[in-house]
C-alpha cells in the first residue's frame, strides 16, 4: 500500500495548477474522428464490423464523463441544537481518469465534518465526488478539491476527506501490481489540530476500505 498523506491547503495551491475545466460543450463528432484515426495508426481498420460505431460510442462517453452535474447547489438545513458531533460520510465510490496515461481510477472517498448548527444533505457528498471526478485527474488534487468545495459549503475548516484509489496505471501497465492502493488524506480545522478527532476519522474511514 502506498501511502501518501496531502500537504497544507497553500502548498498544494502553489504547486498544483488549476485543474482544467473546459469553457466550451465537446465537439463529439471532433472527437469520433479523431478515434477513427487512432484506430487506424493502431492498425486496425475501422470499417470491420466490430469497430463501426466505436468512435461514435467512444465520443458519446468522453462527453458524459467530462460533464458530471454541477456540485455548486448546497443543500444545508439549520439544525440549531447539533454542533460537535462528527458527522461521516463513507462508501461513495467515483471513477475517475489519471491525467498522466488517460486510465481509469476508482476512487472510495470517506468525507467528514463537525456541524455547527447547520448540516449538509447527505447525497451532496456524493455529487460533489462525482463532480470533481469528472475531468482529468490526479488522485491528490482531487482530494484537496472535494475538501475545499465541503469547506466553502459548511462555511468552516472542519473537513475531512479520505481517498483510497486503485489506478489501472499502475495495475494493468509499468509496475503492474495490482494490489497498489494509494490512500490520500485532507485534514482541515479541528480534523489537523485534534489528534483524537483525527485518529476517529481515519479510524472510520479504515473501516470502510476494508469492508469493500
Ligand atoms: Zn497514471
Amino acid at each position: 500500500m502506498t501511502t501518501s498523506v496531502a500537504r497544507s491547503e497553500a502548498a498544494l495551491s502553489a504547486a498544483v495548477p488549476a485543474p482544467g475545466r473546459r469553457a466550451t460543450a465537446i465537439n463529439t463528432s471532433r472527437v469520433a474522428d479523431l478515434i477513427t484515426q487512432l484506430i487506424v495508426e493502431l492498425g486496425e481498420d475501422p470499417a470491420r464490423e466490430g469497430l463501426v460505431g466505436t468512435p461514435d460510442r467512444v465520443a458519446a462517453w468522453w462527453s458524459a464523463f467530462l460533464s458530471p452535474d454541477d456540485a455548486s447547489t448546497a443543500t444545508c438545513f439549520t439544525e440549531s441544537q447539533l454542533n460537535g458531533q462528527l458527522v461521516i460520510v463513507g462508501g461513495m465510490s467515483v471513477w475517475s481518469l489519471c491525467e498522466h496515461h488517460m486510465l481509469p481510477m476508482n476512487l472510495q472517498v470517506t468525507a467528514g465534518y463537525v456541524p455547527d448548527g447547520e448540516v449538509m444533505g447527505l447525497s451532496k457528498f456524493g455529487r460533489i465526488a462525482q463532480h470533481f471526478a469528472g475531468q482529468l485527474q490526479v488522485q491528490e488534487r482531487f482530494t484537496r478539491q472535494v475538501a475545499e468545495h465541503l469547506t466553502d459549503v459548511i462555511g468552516r475548516e472542519d473537513v475531512a476527506v479520505a481517498v483510497r484509489g486503485v489506478h489501472l496505471c499502475m495495475s494493468m501497465r509499468g509496475v503492474r501490481m495490482e494490489a497498489a492502493r494509494t490512500t490520500t488524506a485532507h485534514m482541515g480545522g479541528r480534523f489537523k489540530s485534534d489528534p483524537m478527532l483525527n485518529q476517529q476519522f481515519l479510524t472510520f474511514a479504515a473501516a470502510q476500505w476494508n469492508a469493500t
